[in-house]
């Protein structure tokens, strides 16, 4: 059997692609701050490597699949941290492990949140790679509730950026592994549940992201897109930012494809 590791993995669409894959018949490496195999805190340089050193002797050393789906979307610095520096060390870090895999993939969860309004200088300073510089920026915003929401849209942009940037390359593409990400409308998850817990909030909610298609979804059907493009089928998709949206991206951007 395939074997995958899943950061996010205690919760919401990372704890869903985790019981879909192993009902599948997969193996499964979760990582999370609690309650899986391997417990690392990705907004932190030591619990990047810790990740990658922990997922290494778990796995045996060959792992055919990466799903960076780990989060935060909290008004402050460490949404940063982990939403970019925290996914993009989990793909860097674990793509060794991948080598020796007949159809190795790698997928990112990033959000229809990277459409929202963003800060220009925190967005230059992710995509340069200057987290000391992003996360003294994302400090400053985070003072303000007014600018608070930037960090979370800005942190989802830079990462889009990044697998365009990344999937042709010759670490990516040319090692034969397909790097994709998937930018969810709303999902029905613990990050959510306060904003969908009233019939009033769901409303207001949907009217700033819109959802003509089914409305607002589960996390068994983001679920089921990144089990696709991890999966040996996937031959030919490639640095393409998947919008599992309900339509809110084809609402909000129209003709831009
Ligand atoms: P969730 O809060 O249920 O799960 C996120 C998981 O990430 C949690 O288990 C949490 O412990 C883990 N995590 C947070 N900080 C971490 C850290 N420092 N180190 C290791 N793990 C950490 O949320 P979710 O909705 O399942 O979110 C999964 C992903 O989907 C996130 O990247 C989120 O930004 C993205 N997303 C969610 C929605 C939505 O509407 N729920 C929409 C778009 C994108």
């Amino acid at each position: 059997p395939r074997t995958s590791v899943i950061t996010g993995a205690a919760s919401g669409i990372g704890k869903a692609t985790k019981e879909l894959l192993e009902q599948r018949g997969e193996r499964v490496i979760g990582a999370d701050l609690h309650d899986t195999e391997v417990v690392a805190d990705l907004s932190t340089a030591e619990g990047r490597s810790s990740l990658v050193d922990a997922v290494r002797k778990v796995s045996g050393g060959r792992i055919d699949a990466i799903y960076a789906v780990a989060g935060l979307d909290f008004p402050i610095a460490a949404t940063a941290a982990v939403n970019f520096f925290g996914a993009v060390a989990t793909l860097e870090g674990l793509r060794p492990l991948l080598k020796d895999s007949d159809a190795p993939r790698a997928v990112v969860v990033s959000s229809m949140a990277a459409l929202f309004a963003t800060d220009d200088e925190l967005v230059a300073q992710l995509t340069t790679g200057d987290e000391a510089g992003a996360m003294a920026r994302a400090e400053v915003l985070a003072k303000e509730p007014t600018t608070g929401g930037l960090i979370y849209c800005s942190s989802k942009l830079a990462l889009s950026r990044w697998v365009r940037r990344q999937a042709a390359t010759e670490a990516w593409a040319g090692a034969g592994i397909p790097l994709n990400a998937v930018a969810p409308g709303v999902i029905a998850t613990p990050m959510t549940a306060e904003l969908t817990a009233t019939e009033e909030a769901r409303t207001a909610l949907l009217k700033q992201v819109p959802m003509p298609l089914n409305g607002i979804a589960d996390a068994i059907v983001v679920a089921r897109l990144l089990a696709w493009l991890n999966s040996v089928e996937n031959t030919h998709l490639c640095g393409q930012i998947v919008y599992i949206d309900g339509g809110s991206d084809a609402v909000m951007r129209g003709d831009s494809v």
